[in-house]
């Protein structure tokens, strides 16, 4: 990576960069006429966001357009169903009324699943029969709470499965303006143990602004641990280490520990290059100093980070840092789905070949994990007997408590990128085909009856990379 500086500046002033500073971006690193005219078609629908810690010290712009962190955060030709890109791409150009551009974009975004896995239908809580604002209540034990300025993160992954809470649409949005609704819905769940602070990336704000959010949960003697979902290890490590409220954000983390709960920085680490700097290693150090645990995640993603050896890396710098591998994720049915989506057994092959490299400390991780309808599914790998191949499953979170921990098979699917291209075997318990059965597909009854019309059988799918030949297919 030849054209990287090797040096890092000792302190930064955040500034995000967006599509009006394109032409600025890609004039200084040389991007072609036609990547930039790609990125501007496609970032009217996706967000597009950046800064100079990501531009100078994560993308290797001597491998554009094929760098890793280059399509993790901007935009890519094969996101879009091409003929919409195309004439995303005139009317991009053409000067005068936006309004057949803002019509086409509205049209683009309701068809790329906004909210996947029942998130506007399901997980909205309610107090007596009105909705709380800015809050998710999928598992028993733990709340989504989304401070209204949070919304936002320091850049955006392509691939991000929020992109819906960044496109300015209120109806598309989750978005608490203070805790008020979060506590009046603790007082009367008792059963939440587990609050995950998420967004965006709620390390946006500024710490009096988190602190305005946090230091009211403390209060509430049955929640024992606060959660961070944050991707500013990797997208702006300052914010630890160099911020002018770094300090105060690191005392506020103290202060948690000292209340006697647990606060847990859910870290988004989505390839080993973001633990190659020195900002972000001392992030991480600063975090733990605190007494802070760290825990990282990420999904699988094609183009980014489908390597098995990619994944062994990753987990391995991370033990390095002191912080936990958590989960690999499937990539969720939402946004450029398809440009992104590795089949699941392909996953499963990546999970198992990363895995079997690690050190026992590193063995936390889970995956390749979905995150759907009726709770998180683990692929646990494909089995064959005289009667045919499958995949073996296990539900790790359900909104059924019931179902938690609990195996189950579906038939071996090369294609299958998600739960509802499955088939579950007819073998498959009551209770979860019942659960599994709104998202996945059942031959219970010997006959495949139609799962949402997502799956396989109903979605227009584009090719992705990963897509076989049918001959192909049939042979895995
Ligand atoms: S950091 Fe998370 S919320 Fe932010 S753009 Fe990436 S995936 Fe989305």
């Amino acid at each position: 990576m030849s054209s990287m500086p090797t040096t890092v500046p000792t302190a930064e002033r955040f500034r995000a960069l967006g599509p009006h500073h394109l032409d600025e971006i890609a004039d200084r690193y040389g991007l072609s006429d036609d990547i930039r005219e790609t990125i501007r078609a496609v970032a009217c629908v996706l967000p597009f966001r950046v800064n100079e810690y990501v531009l100078s010290n994560l993308v290797d712009w001597d491998d554009i357009p094929d760098d890793p962190i280059f399509r993790l955060v901007f935009p890519q030709r094969g996101m879009l169903d091409p003929a919409d890109e195309r004439r995303l791409a005139e009317l991009a150009r053409a000067p005068g009324d936006r309004a057949e551009l803002r019509s086409l974009v509205r049209h683009i975004r309701d068809g790329l699943n906004p909210h996947p896995s029942g998130q506007r239908q399901l997980n909205v809580p309610h107090v007596g029969e009105a909705e709380v604002r800015g809050l998710q209540h999928k598992y028993r034990q733990t709340v989504l709470h989304f401070p209204g300025q949070g919304q936002t993160c320091h850049a955006y992954c392509t691939y991000c499965f929020r992109w819906a809470q960044f496109v300015g649409d209120p109806d598309l949005r989750f978005a608490a303006p203070t805790p008020d609704g979060l506590l009046a819905y603790l007082a009367v769940h008792p059963e939440v143990e587990d609050v995950l602070v998420t967004g965006g990336d709620p390390l946006v704000m500024s710490t009096e602004r988190l602190r305005a959010h946090l230091e009211p949960i403390l209060g509430v003697e049955t929640v024992r641990t606060i959660r961070i979902g944050t991707k500013s290890p990797a997208y702006w490590p300052y914010r630890f280490v160099t911020d002018h409220d770094a300090d105060d954000l690191l005392r506020l983390f103290e202060e948690i520990v000292a209340s006697g709960r647990n606060i847990a920085v859910m870290a988004h680490l989505s390839h080993p290059r973001e633990l190659e700097t020195d900002p972000a290693r001392r992030a991480l150090a600063r975090v733990r100093g605190t007494g802070a645990l760290v825990y990282c995640q990420a999904p699988l993603i094609a183009h980014v980070n489908d390597d098995a050896e990619v994944w062994a890396r990753l987990w391995r710098a991370e033990l390095a840092c002191g912080a936990i591998p958590y989960y690999m994720f499937v990539e969720r049915d939402t946004g450029p789905h398809d440009y992104f989506a590795v089949p699941l057994a392909r996953a499963a092959e990546i999970f198992r070949d990363a895995y079997r490299t690690l050190p026992g400390l590193a063995r936390t991780v889970r995956g390749p994990v979905m995150s759907a309808t009726p709770g998180k599914v683990l692929v646990d790998g494909v089995e064959e007997d005289g009667s045919g191949r499958y995949f073996r499953l296990r539900m790790l979170q359900a909104r059924e408590p019931a179902l938690v921990a609990r195996p189950f098979r579906a038939h071996y699917d090369a294609r299958a990128t998600w739960l509802d291209d499955l088939v579950l075997t007819p073998d498959t318990p009551a209770d979860i085909a019942a659960a599994v059965g709104t998202s996945g597909r059942s031959d219970m009854s010997g006959t495949s009856t139609p799962g949402t019309p997502r799956g396989l059988a109903g979605r227009a799918r584009r090719r992705s990379r990963y897509d076989l030949r049918p001959a192909e297919a049939s042979r895995r």
